[in-house]
């Protein structure tokens, strides 16, 4: 399958963004396998790898998956491809919200009572991950 420009373009700007190049995914699964959140997710890890590897960017982006990643490295620990999926999962995140110009939250929507409740971390988290 010849890949379009505009998948081109996308998995570019992947590898410059995350260093990272899905292409080299075998699908043997092993991030799904081990990922502690799947059942949260409309689509398994290894799942999202194989939409990018055919350009179903769309598909991808509209997922649940990449905003419920939790970036915890465990399916990075165990790619025998040495593929980074967390990293992955943010370029996916970080090329909505650029192609989207906006952010998915907003500190207006976040009530002033749990502002206050909230760990500072768990702010800071949800802001990297969500905010240009
Ligand atoms: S563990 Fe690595 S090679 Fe296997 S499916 Fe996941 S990303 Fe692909
Ligand atoms: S980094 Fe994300 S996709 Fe990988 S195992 Fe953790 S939660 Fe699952």
């Amino acid at each position: 399958m010849i890949p379009s420009a505009e998948h081109r373009r996308f998995l570019q700007e992947m590898k410059a963004h995350t260093g990272q190049d899905p292409a080299r995914c075998y699908q043997c699964a092993k991030c799904s396998a081990s990922c502690p959140v799947t059942e949260a997710m409309d689509l398994l890890p290894h799942q999202v790898i194989r939409l990018l590897q055919l350009g179903f960017n769309e598909k991808v982006q509209a997922s649940s998956t990449p905003w419920i990643c939790a970036t915890c490295f465990t399916c990075a620990a165990r790619c025998p491809r040495d593929l980074d999926l967390a990293r992955i999962m943010e370029g996916v995140r970080l090329s909505f919200l650029r192609r989207r110009g906006a952010t998915r939250l907003d500190p207006g929507d976040i009530a002033p009572e749990l502002l206050q409740k909230l760990p500072q971390q768990a702010l800071v988290s949800a802001f990297r991950k969500h905010s240009r």
